[in-house]
């Protein structure tokens, strides 16, 4: 598609020229729907989402045994939901958010295996993928899909040698800015597969020392996120024993994270946290290309419908999916079109392109969006780990944007108003997503701790 000049863009979406001056912006999202009837128009159903979260019971037995740190949760990767009361108290001091209802953070910084949000949808594909291999090598049955004690011995058993032996003769490949990759290598070289990480420019070295560690082929890219994953799904195609995650289309990813929603129900539960008419549930999740977000977003939708509002949080300098929804241009539009170089410190958002099909979901889902500079990461990475000890990657810091300014920016106290919510903000919670952080290195952590932009 031939996307118009700058002068044009600007003048028909005025948010993009303010997103070009990298100010901070908020966006309320004009063609949300009620979530009845969002549902009747999406491809994808709660039917999907169960299916998926049968599938990772399925394979808890092997979880477990590739990865006894699983042990706790019976091979179920699954994050803590917290409240973080005093990290409200900063956020209603220096930021005057003006927060009156319960805060709370839910750690997919902390989840097992992976220690970002990556581990459940990327570890989901992978599994899902070599449910079908095993399938096709005789490793399962049919009659193994539908649960039972002989299916337990049948998943567990996919961790024996022989079967590793299977899976090597296959390769897995993903192309990320870091953490994607992580999840996918991490969980393919347990199975056995040949795997294979296209990273980007912005991934971190220790990141990628990790992956080598544990057997995984990691090919450096000196261009974005965008070029590593042309160039794996180039050399994934050539080869028929290859199987390429594609994080910009994958319905699998994308419904690994949507996972994330029926799970959480139980724990606002034991928080005592009622979501219901009179009270909402606002949720901020910082978006990259939009897989892990949108997919949680879509399970938060369908369990919890018109009373949870969801928020993404994207920097300044990588904006990609405000930009092709603010726009409607989805992924034809990059950051680069509105004069944005993509660059920022938050690696794991450092997207130029948004994901087409995520986009399109969220069309009829999503609530708004925020977009933070990178100094303030770092701000809200300290704050955080001062105010409740623990300690976020500054990616994951973004989602405090949308805390900060729900209840004072001007366009979420309209949006507010007119969901008919502003009498009920006092009962109002407000969800965090922490993303990722919790196998950051501690000489890392230091210099993180150190970096004032
Ligand atoms: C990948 C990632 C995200 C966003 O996920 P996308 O699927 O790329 O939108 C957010 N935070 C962290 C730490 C990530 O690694």
């Amino acid at each position: 598609m031939m996307i118009p000049d700058q002068k044009t863009l600007f003048e028909t979406w005025p948010i993009l020229g303010r997103m070009n001056r990298e100010e901070e912006v908020v966006w309320v999202n004009p063609d949300k729907l009620p979530v009845s009837t969002a549902k009747e128009r999406s491809e994808l159903s709660m039917k999907d989402i169960d299916d998926a979260e049968a599938r990772l019971k399925r394979f808890a037995p092997f979880i477990m045994r590739a990865f006894p740190e699983t042990e706790p949760r019976n091979g179920l990767i699954e994050s803590e939901l917290v409240r973080i009361p005093a990290m409200r108290e900063i956020l209603n001091d220096k930021y005057h958010a003006c927060l009156k209802g319960t805060l709370l953070l839910k750690k997919d910084s902390h989840l097992a295996i992976a220690g970002s949000v990556k581990a459940r949808g990327g570890i989901y594909e992978v599994l899902k993928h070599t449910e079908e291999l095993a399938i096709a090598n005789g490793l399962l049955t049919e009659e193994d899909l539908k649960g039972g004690a002989q299916s337990e011995n049948a998943y567990s058993a996919l961790g024996d040698e022989s079967a590793r032996k299977i899976f090597s003769q296959y390769k897995v490949q993903v192309g990320s800015t870091g953490n994607l990759g992580m999840s996918i290598g991490i969980m393919s070289a347990a199975i056995g597969y040949d795997a294979i990480v296209h990273m980007s420019a912005d991934a971190k070295q220790w990141k990628k020392d990790l992956l080598r560690a544990r057997g995984v082929t990691v090919i450096e890219y000196e261009a974005d996120y965008g070029e590593a994953v042309k160039n794996g799904r180039k050399q994934s195609d050539a080869d028929p024993m290859s199987y390429f995650v594609d994080d910009e289309n994958s319905r699998d990813l994308f419904l690994g994270y949507a996972v994330a929603a029926k799970r959480l129900v139980g724990q606002l539960d034991e928080q005592g946290v009622t979501v219901d008419g009179e009270h909402p549930l606002f949720v901020y999740i910082p978006c990259g290309v939009g897989g892990a977000p949108g997919g949680i977003t879509f399970g938060l939708k369908q369990v919890f419908g018109d009373n949870v509002h969801c928020f993404f949080v994207e920097p300044v300098q990588a904006p990609c999916m405000l930009a092709g929804m603010a726009s409607g241009l989805q992924n034809a539009i990059s950051v680069q079109d509105i004069g944005l170089t993509g660059l920022t410190h938050a690696d794991g958002l450092a997207v130029g392109r948004a994901s087409g099909f995520v986009g399109g979901v969220m069309k009829d889902f999503l609530s708004g969006e925020f977009t933070v500079r990178d100094a303030e990461l770092y701000d809200f990475m300290r704050e955080l780990l001062a105010s409740e000890n623990i300690f976020l990657e500054p990616s994951a810091c973004a989602s405090f944007m949308g805390a900060a300014k729900i209840c004072v920016s001007e366009e979420t106290r309209h949006y507010i108003e007119a969901q008919g919510l502003a009498g009920k903000m006092g009962n109002a919670s407000h969800i965090v997503w922490a993303t990722g952080g919790s196998l950051v290195p501690e000489s890392i952590r230091e210099q993180y701790r150190n970096t004032y932009l």
